[in-house]
């Protein structure tokens, strides 16, 4: 996948600007060791962004079609230009410093994309008004592609909660899976599934609770990765937590399962949506009914691995 080229030139656009902008305007002297820092700091952004696998592929790709998508990403970098721009506060002297990185993803988010096919899903992340995005799409044989950088921000979460996280879109990755939200999920999808969450959760050391479903953070408004999907086996291999079937307890009579659900994260405004997206997820029903004695006594076994 080709990814838009770089905002490496912004980004040095952006920092050279930092120099014009918060010492011309003060009439500070740049010393030339703020000049050296700034040079250090666009030297490590490009180190770090040549790492990428996609922004690789930019530089090594030359054919018409990329020249058509590189007028898209310019107007994407003005964009950006302003974004970053906005995150630099002109009135205070700029110092600098070397010590920095990119911040990392904390969190997975798998979706299905009730799409037909990955070319589908391909054109949708490209098409201007649709202002949907992810980090990775797998196919239903199991190929991986790269659409975003993990580094930048996607828009696949959107109106979300998790504990008191509400901008999940900045914490996240977010990976498509190619899935009508009807049928089974390929072994093949879930093994590369399984291969690209250990290498991310290795990479940017993910805890074993942070690997979610879109309907776990928006459960009045998703319900994906539908009922069909395999939690069960995710978990069995270190990504997001499974109870323990084999000792189910009932819960002292004070135990309250929606409270219960609100501290292992879930949104609980809406009780009707958070108890479905509970029994999607571990229940394997996709109902709209109450929490049974069963499903109290799996919160309860739960909610004691999350305290
Ligand atoms: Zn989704």
């Amino acid at each position: 996948m080709r990814n838009f080229p770089i905002p490496i030139f912004l980004i040095i656009a952006l920092l050279s600007s930092g120099i014009v902008v918060s010492c011309g305007s003060k009439k500070h002297a740049q010393t030339r060791s703020s000049i050296n820092d700034l040079r250090y700091q666009v030297d490590s952004l490009r180190g770090l962004l040549l790492e990428s696998k996609s922004t690789n592929a930019i530089l090594k790709t030359e054919n018409r079609e990329l020249k058509k998508e590189q007028r898209a990403h310019l107007e994407k970098d003005q964009d950006l230009y302003s974004l970053l721009e906005d995150g630099m506060e002109k009135e205070y002297p700029w110092t600098g410093t070397q010590h920095f990185d990119l911040r990392k993803p904390n969190f997975v988010i798998i979706h299905h994309t009730a799409q037909n096919s990955t070319e589908q899903t391909i054109r949708t992340f490209k098409i201007a008004h649709t202002k949907v995005s992810a980090h990775y799409i797998i196919s239903r044989n199991g190929e991986i592609f790269q659409v975003l950088n993990d580094y930048f921000r996607a828009w696949h979460a959107g109106i979300g909660k998790w504990g008191n996280i509400q901008d999940l879109n900045s914490s996240s990755l977010g990976i498509e899976l190619d899935n009508n939200g009807k049928e089974p999920f390929s072994d093949a999808q879930i093994q590369a599934l399984l291969g690209l969450l250990a290498e991310l959760k290795s990479k940017y050391k993910i805890p074993q609770t942070n690997f979610l479903g879109h309907g776990d953070i928006a459960p009045g408004r998703k319900h994906d990765p539908s009922v069909l999907f395999p939690w069960k086996r995710l978990a069995e291999h270190g990504f997001g937590l499974w109870y323990n079937e084999d000792y189910l307890l009932s819960p002292p009579t004070h135990f309250d399962p929606l409270e219960a659900l609100r501290l292992i994260g879930y949104d609980i405004s809406n009780p009707r949506a958070t108890i479905r997206a509970f029994k999607r997820k571990f229940m394997g029903e996709e109902v709209d009914e109450d929490l049974t004695e069963k499903d109290i006594q799996v919160i309860y076994n739960l909610y004691k691995r999350y305290l």
